[in-house]
């Protein structure tokens, strides 16, 4: 006894070590975590079928009945059957067990079974049957008030462990009462106002819903709960901010500009223009720049950066810019050399890989008081780089980047103008949840003349078909992408189908150069075969997703992509993205065998269209919204229940209120505030010393 909220679940009734590391993959540390541990589903047990009644391809079928008759079977090699035959007053049905021999000493004829299972057409005897997913015996009256005539969570596991055990060690510590110690740190007068139950109530409510609005009741609660202090720290971090944000006010008109923009090959078009302008507004300012720039891919948003940067440049200042990856820096580092080296301003750029007397020189530049530009991936913020006098930073593909290295960039300068910019569309609930202290400008026009690229699926077994069409676009001078996917935990197989297909390239197209370049080479190597590529010295470019995000070679006008269905929907419309950039029609071929239903939707969006903000609804239908954004990637907390494209409602209340708390009582000293302040502090959300 003597059980603590804070003891170790392995102390519990039951657990030992083993099912104590198996609690922890889930997350499940402490008695707190499995109070706190909220299930994912319910399943209603209050009504359950009939055996007559029972569907083939209903997935999950709940029903009881009394065993008439268990048999195991030998099948095949090792494995093991087991049939057993349930019956009810309505009709019989085959059951079956896989591979759980035990089952024969554990089940016995008569029991009454609770089971939950797949039913299906059993075309060995003609006749529906049942493949068992959980079962129960509810022979006793107390075994059939625990399992039926009632609704009953549903949580996630993770192997070796049950439902039934999560189940009973969560009824175990609501008898010890453990989930009562819970403080509730909510002021009572926002419960009132939102209606919102105790914190006991909605615990005991989300684990032992008595009936579905019990349920819907406490789900709220504690869905509020989450959203409330995720923006109470938001709306906190926005204070900072602001305070932390007085910044040199910029000129923002000037020779160099005036010179830049005229010798620009293109007009920028009018979105970029608009765009520029907001941008403009803001650096003439007092307070730095916060916006975030949502452009489509190949929609010109490099060309918006630079002028940023030539703005601080021109107020002698440095601007930066980070880049997600080395080669997409080492990208941009030339194009503003070429455009920029005849203005006579000097473009740096920072790798991970740089010899000690570069890196040194490098680093003495920074520290120089005059106008510069700067180009890196993170290497920019690690700490042995100082860039003095940063005026404007512009974080490029954002969204490859979390929150916290962004924060760390800012901290670089003295409060720079900061520019985010992002090719993937945003739901506004993002926007407010993550990004709800930037300004929001969007590139909706891509540059005329730009003819999306023709999409085309085929088999593996038929890619001899369009040899001709490569040959073609090859001696009409273009260049091909050949994509091949990496996923890290198939490294050794995946390098080696993208190393069989360079070879397979190199045989068929002797008479042009055929590169390979993937994320293991050498920084280096990398960086001469981007450029040989470039300059038109390699003309079939083999690739993992290394080339993904950014490249830009306006001649490459033909991509094929391997394996298709092992690519995001996202990724796809990125890697597509590389092409159709120059003056010729661009083709895109999606190679693959996809087999499951998800992969043929993509497979399917993608040969539809190539709109970004199509794409990205497309791809909220296929994946369902919560995957859409990875924690990582968006900065998002891992909400334990509360989901933000779902609960959209809740999060709009909960933001409102927790952004009017902290307008009215800054540091949450008020009485009614400080339990609640207490339980933010211990919250981590995210580094905000950082911002100090
Ligand atoms: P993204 O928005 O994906 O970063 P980029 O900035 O890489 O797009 O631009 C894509 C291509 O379009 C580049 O080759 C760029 O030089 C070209 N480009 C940008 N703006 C214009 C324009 N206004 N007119 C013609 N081409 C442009
Ligand atoms: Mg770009």
């Amino acid at each position: 006894m003597g059980l603590q909220l804070d003891t170790p679940v392995q102390y519990m009734k039951g657990v030992g070590p083993r099912l104590g590391s198996k609690m922890a993959k889930i997350g499940v540390r402490t008695i707190k975590d499995l109070i706190c541990f909220f299930p994912r589903a319910y399943e209603d047990r209050r009504q359950l079928l009939r055996i007559r009644d029972l569907k083939e391809d209903m997935p999950a079928a709940i029903f009881v009945g009394t065993l008439v008759n268990i048999v195991e079977r030998k099948v095949k090699g090792n494995l093991s059957l087991i049939e057993g035959l349930l019956r009810d007053q309505s009709g019989q049905i085959k059951l079956i067990w896989f591979n759980q021999p035990y089952l024969m000493k554990a089940l016995k004829i008569n029991q009454r079974l609770f089971i939950k299972g797949k039913i299906e057409w059993g075309h060995y005897h003609h006749a529906k049957q049942c493949q068992v997913l959980e079962y129960e015996n509810i022979s006793t009256e107390e075994q059939y008030k625990k399992h039926i005539g009632k609704i009953v969570p549903v949580y996630s596991l993770t192997e070796g462990l049950y439902q039934s055990q999560i189940r009973q060690l969560v009824s175990d510590a609501y008898k010890m009462n453990l989930h009562q110690q819970m403080k509730d740190a909510l002021p009572t007068y926002i419960k009132e106002a939102h209606a919102l139950v105790s914190l006991s109530t909605a615990l005991e409510g989300v684990h032992f819903p008595q009936d579905a609005s019990g349920c819907e009741q406490a789900r709220k609660r504690l869905i509020f709960e989450e959203f409330f202090y995720y923006q109470l720290s938001l709306a906190r971090r926005r204070i900072l901010v602001k305070k932390n944000s007085i910044a040199s006010p910029l000129s923002i008109s000037g020779k160099l500009l005036d010179d830049y923009e005229s010798s620009l090959p293109y007009a920028l078009t009018n979105a970029q223009n608009t765009v520029i302008q907001e941008i403009k507004q803001d650096l003439s300012k007092s307070v730095s720049m916060n916006r975030l720039i949502q452009g489509d891919v190949g929609s010109g948003k490099t060309d918006v950066a630079i002028i940023s940067l030539l703005i601080a440049v021109m107020n002698q200042k440095k601007g930066a810019i980070m880049a997600p990856t080395e080669i997409l820096a080492e990208q941009h580092y030339c194009k503003l050399k070429a455009r920029l080296s005849h203005l006579g301003i000097c473009v740096l750029l920072i790798k991970s890989k740089l010899k000690k007397k570069e890196k040194e020189a490098v680093i003495s530049q920074l520290k120089e008081a005059r106008g510069l530009i700067v180009i890196g991936t993170h290497a920019l913020v690690q700490g042995y780089v100082e860039i003095n006098n940063l005026g404007v930073v512009i974080i490029d593909e954002q969204h490859r980047f979390g929150v916290n290295q962004r924060l760390a960039l800012r901290k670089k300068g003295h409060s720079p103008h900061c520019l985010f910019m992002t090719a993937t569309p945003i739901p506004r609930t993002f926007m407010l949840t993550c990004f709800g202290d930037l300004d929001k400008s969007i590139i909706d026009e891509l540059p005329p003349g730009r003819i999306p690229p023709k999409t085309y699926f085929i088999r593996p077994k038929s890619f001899s078909r369009i040899l001709s069409h490569l040959q073609s676009t090859l001696s009409e001078g273009q260049q091909i992408y050949v994509v091949y996917p990496l996923i890290e935990e198939s490294e050794k197989l995946d390098l080696k189908s993208a190393m069989e297909g360079f070879e397979w390239f190199q045989n068929h197209f002797t008479d042009y150069k055929v590169g390979l370049i993937h994320g293991r080479l050498h920084p280096d190597e990398k960086s001469r075969i981007m450029t040989e590529f470039k300059d038109n010295k390699i003309q079939i470019l083999v690739a993992t997703t290394v080339i993904e995000v950014g490249i830009d070679v306006p001649n490459a006008s033909l991509m094929i992509i391997q394996h298709v269905e092992r690519f995001g929907l996202s990724q796809l419309h990125q890697l597509r993205g590389r092409i159709g950039r120059g003056k010729a029609a661009a083709n895109c071929y999606l190679v693959g065998d996809p087999k499951t239903e998800n992969a043929n939707k993509r497979v399917h969006a993608m040969l539809e269209t190539c709109d970004g903000f199509k794409l990205s609804e497309y791809d909220v239908l296929i994946r369902g919204p919560g995957d859409i954004l990875g924690t990582r990637q968006s900065g998002l907390p891992d909400f334990a229940i509360a989901d933000v494209m779902r609960d959209e409602k809740v999060l709009l209340s909960a933001r409102k209120i927790a952004f009017k708390i902290v307008d009215e009582d800054q540091q949450l000293e008020q009485v009614p505030h400080q339990a609640m302040k207490q339980h933010l502090e211990k919250q981590v959300f995210f580094k905000t010393q950082q911002l100090n």
